[in-house]
């Protein structure tokens, strides 16, 4: 074997914003089945290692375009988090003070690296879901005249997964066989970007998206209530579960797109303990550091693929870095103190044992 070498990217970045995107899709070798050839889209390489960077991007830089942002405005958004990581990371590049609204219940280590980031966060109770941190971001763009980014409905969403996240997947698969594309949704921008994309130019991949088994609204057949875009109230499917950043307790306007134009040819639930298994499975056997929907997308993968023709290539979105859910319950049963095994190698080396005598 050779040594390994590199040769930079072949270009200087002028700014962290040019080095959003371009995430890379990496063969999975050791835990999918072998009639298989399974590939995952790390977006844990974007500046602030989700998927978000590249909506929060397009969103700050549209409103630029159009004038509805104007120099040192504030800009508000509600989100569980990495929306708001990414909003942090653009709104520090470019001198814009952000406030977040978040609900309490998503982990810690959200609300401190968005103040690490420069960003204000404003936590609102659980009891109140998404919508109670949708409603606190209304309010508080309509009060002080703030921009509200308006994740959940804006076409900047899905626009920006048009234009790069199923750009990149052509270019990389371009002349490579591409069955089953599987993704989760949050606001629903991956699927209804990489959709519209996938559908006209890829036709013959199938979409398979997923969400988390106790909050199946989509599969629930209940369709939102809405006030224009805006949903009016909680969906009546939606439960608490473990999935941070996927289904938030409506469906969102940015995901109705890809219902109404079916861009999905299967929508699987998939329960949080499943999530978070096949997360650790990818860090630990596969050297891949992603979150719990990361996880749970692949879990839905290896559903799909106990069932796929042999030979059948997939591609699984992996939004985040698991780094960002240390206190979550990702992490649950990962000792801080040595384990008995840890105590045991410590103790094989002969300082130790003459230590101990
Ligand atoms: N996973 C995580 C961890 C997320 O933060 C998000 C976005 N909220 C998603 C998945 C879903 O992405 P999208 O909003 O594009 O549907």
């Amino acid at each position: 074997m050779t040594i390994r070498t590199t040769d930079g990217r072949g270009r200087l970045f002028a700014s962290v914003l040019d080095t959003v995107g371009d995430t890379p899709c990496i063969r999975i070798n050791r835990i999918a089945p072998k009639h298989v050839t399974v590939y995952v889209k790390a977006e844990a390489f974007n500046p602030a290692a989700s998927v978000k960077d590249r909506l929060a991007l397009n969103i700050i830089e549209a409103a630029e375009r159009d004038g509805r942002l104007k120099p040192g405005q504030t800009v508000v958004e509600a989100t569980s988090g990495n929306t708001g990581i990414g909003l942090a990371m653009v709104c520090a590049a470019k001198g814009y003070p952000l406030v977040v609204t978040m609900a309490d219940s998503f982990s810690i280590e959200r609300r401190r690296l968005m103040r690490f980031l420069g960003a204000k966060v404003v936590l609102t109770p659980r009891a109140e879901k998404a919508m109670g941190m949708y409603n606190k971001a209304k309010e508080l763009a309509e009060q002080n005249g703030w921009f509200l980014a308006r994740q959940f409905e804006t076409k900047d969403n899905a626009d920006i997964h048009e234009n790069t996240t199923a750009r990149e997947i052509l270019g990389d698969f371009e002349g490579e066989r591409l069955d089953y594309f599987v993704t989760g949704y949050g606001t629903g921008g991956t699927l209804a970007g990489v959709g519209r994309v996938l559908r006209k130019e890829r036709p013959g991949t199938k979409i398979i998206c997923s969400e988390p088994a106790n909050a199946a609204l989509v599969s629930s057949g209940t369709p939102q209530e809405r006030v224009g875009e805006d949903a009016a109230k909680g969906h009546p499917a939606w439960q608490p579960h473990s999935i941070q950043g996927w289904t938030p307790d409506f469906i969102p306007y940015v995901l109705q797109e890809a219902i109404d134009g079916g861009y999905y040819d299967q929508m699987i639930p998939i329960p949080g303990p499943d999530g978070i298994a096949w997360s650790k499975r990818l860090a630990a056997e596969e050297g891949i550091f992603c979150g719990i929907s990361a996880g749970a997308t692949f879990a839905c993968a290896m559903k799909v693929a106990e069932t796929a023709p042999e030979g059948s290539v997939m591609l699984v979105m992996l939004p985040d870095t698991g780094e960002r859910y240390l206190s979550s319950p990702l992490f649950e049963g990962i000792p801080e103190d040595m384990t008995e095994e840890e105590r045991a190698i410590s103790l094989s080396t002969p300082t130790a044992q003459m230590a101990a005598e």
